[in-house]
């Protein structure tokens, strides 16, 4: 067999063992796989990241420590004629032995790593063994792998790691670099990329903003999200972790056959349990419906789940993520003629507007909103700033217990202010954030003189004052800190309304933060996070 040979990899992983710098090993990894075919690229990129079989394969090696040990201690016997291994024959050894099953696999296994490591050096075995246990110890990431894809295909780090998302396999995207096929690349059927992802906003005034004045709201689904992929009669669910799901969900199957009027697309949707009245059950019960694999009509039966498409990604033989979000929207109208079954959606720069699609929505039992830059690509696999999702705020009552001075246009006023709450076993109040966002100019004036007046002391950065004026604040969430000795903080809180109605004795307590606290941690517990 001709080919490249196993001698020659084993060659570079030495060299690379013995060079420190990041750009030499790029070099030499991008180098070696220019001399490969694009099959042998694909083999020698797993390899060199310690990967024994194919990525995506549904079968592991499952060869253990003790079996090689067995074979090395039984003593190797060299063949009488020796023609040396090729990186392609070592592979297909390999897959043989994955694939070998049921009974007298073990041995069948055996009998082919004895036969691979017959063939090879001491140097040689020692490289072997070390990509059987995935532990090159040569410094080769993925990540570096990643680069010297870019060097040996000409493209920019950064478009290599996007096509990292999209593709997910490393194999796959040195052999298309080696074929010159990488900058045409892009999703395929049945194959899932990682989903897009949003980031958090405090409020929907910030994300309009965030949008350059105007942007897409759609109700933020607390379910699982699900990649579709649809090829004639052939549809396939795909989680955010890319794993297939579609055995526990055949209702879903049917209604995608149905609604989507395309022979092939992929699309982004998220999918919800729902009560006989239509209303958004919690996430567990969407889990548990999900985690049925067997009496699975029975679950069909007792949960239905409500299918929320959003985002189309591949229509008709190509990849459509790089329009902008208003074209892929307008694509998926025309290819989900059901309207039910789409997000809802409103388009508005008016923040008053979306606060009341969100009380619509939150009435419907669902999180919150997402707000989409309606310029946006859809990014595989990123957070970034064109998705943002936005929970209602819950509300707290707290008392000023300190102020800073403020800086650059609020120079002069007192307009920091440190938030308590009351620790009903101690009677302190205690520290749970600060903020210096909610009042007007007049107010903060205003807030300024009164903080003066009650002032117990200077310090460096303002002044601590008696606990006397009681804010409202609005925050998105409740977090664990270190900084404080309350041991929570307040994330994007906000004052509200100035509470004057209210004494600093009835301000919210330490032990009521702390049940809201965990009340949010149970819905984050959740399993696809
Ligand atoms: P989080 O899990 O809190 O980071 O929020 C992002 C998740 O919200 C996504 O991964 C989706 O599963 C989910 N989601 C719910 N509704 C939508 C929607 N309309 N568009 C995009 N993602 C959504």
């Amino acid at each position: 067999m001709s080919g490249a040979h196993y001698a020659a990899f084993v060659e570079l992983c030495e060299k690379l063992e013995k060079t420190s710098g990041r750009n030499q090993k790029i070099q030499l990894v991008a180098s070696y796989l220019r001399t490969l075919s694009p099959d042998e690229a694909k083999i020698a990129a797993y390899m060199l990241v310690g990967r024994a079989t194919e990525e995506k394969g549904k079968t592991p090696l499952n060869v253990g420590w003790a079996a090689v040990r067995d074979v090395l201690d039984a003593g190797i016997t060299r063949p009488l004629v020796e023609t040396p291994l090729t990186l392609a024959e070592l592979w297909s050894s390999l897959k043989s032995a994955a694939q070998a099953s049921g009974e007298g696999s073990r041995t069948r296994k055996k009998a082919i790593i004895e036969a691979l490591l017959s063939r090879m050096s001491e140097v040689e075995r020692k490289w072997f063994i070390r990509m059987l246990f995935g532990e090159m110890r040569h410094g080769v990431s993925a990540g570096l792998m990643l680069d010297a894809i870019a060097q040996l295909s000409g493209l920019d780090a950064e478009r290599v790691r996007r096509l990292d998302m999209v593709i997910g396999d490393i194999g796959e995207l040195a052999k298309l670099a080696v074929e010159g096929r990488l900058t045409t690349a892009g999703m395929r059927l049945f194959s899932p990329v990682r989903p897009m992802l949003a980031e958090m906003s405090e409020t929907a005034q910030d994300a309009i903003r965030e949008h350059g004045g105007r942007t897409a709201f759609e109700p933020k689904f607390d379910g699982v999200r699900l990649q579709i992929h649809k090829q004639g009669d052939v549809v396939r669910l795909y989680t955010r972790r890319l794993s297939d799901v579609t055995p526990s969900l055949p209702d879903v199957v049917d209604v995608v056959k149905k609604a989507v009027k395309a022979s092939e697309a992929v699309l982004d949707a998220e999918v919800v349990a729902i009560d006989q009245a239509g209303k958004a059950l919690p996430f567990q019960e969407t889990m548990r419906r999900l985690g049925r694999e067997r009496d699975v009509e029975e679950a069909v039966n007792q949960i239905p789940l409500l299918l929320k498409v959003f985002d189309i990604l591949y229509l008709e033989g190509g990849t459509v993520i790089d329009k902008p979000y208003m074209e892929r929207r307008r694509l998926l109208e025309s290819v989900v003629e059901d309207g039910s079954l789409l997000a809802e959606q409103l388009i508005t720069d008016s923040a008053e507007e979306a606060e009341r699609f969100m009380e619509r929505v939150l009435e419907q039992g669902h999180e919150g909103l997402i707000a989409k830059d309606p310029r946006s690509a859809y990014t595989p696999g990123r957070r970034g700033g064109h998705w943002l999702k936005i929970k209602p705020a819950e509300r707290l009552d707290v008392v000023i217990i300190a102020a800073e001075w403020g800086h650059g246009r609020r120079q002069g006023w007192l307009s920091n202010y440190h938030l308590a709450v009351l620790d009903e076993e101690t009677g302190n109040f205690e520290m749970v954030g600060k903020t210096f966002k909610g009042l007007t100019d007049r107010e903060f004036e205003e807030m300024t003189r009164r903080l003066q007046e009650i002032k117990l002391a200077d310090t460096e950065w303002g002044v601590v004052v008696r606990p006397e004026i009681v804010v409202e604040v609005a925050y998105n969430e409740i977090q664990r800190s270190p900084h404080y000795r309350s041991g929570y903080a307040l994330r994007f809180a906000r004052i509200t309304r100035i509470r004057d109605d209210k004494p600093p004795s009835e301000v919210d307590t330490l032990q009521r933060l702390k049940l809201l606290y965990e009340k949010q941690f149970e819905k984050k517990g959740r399993l696809e996070e």
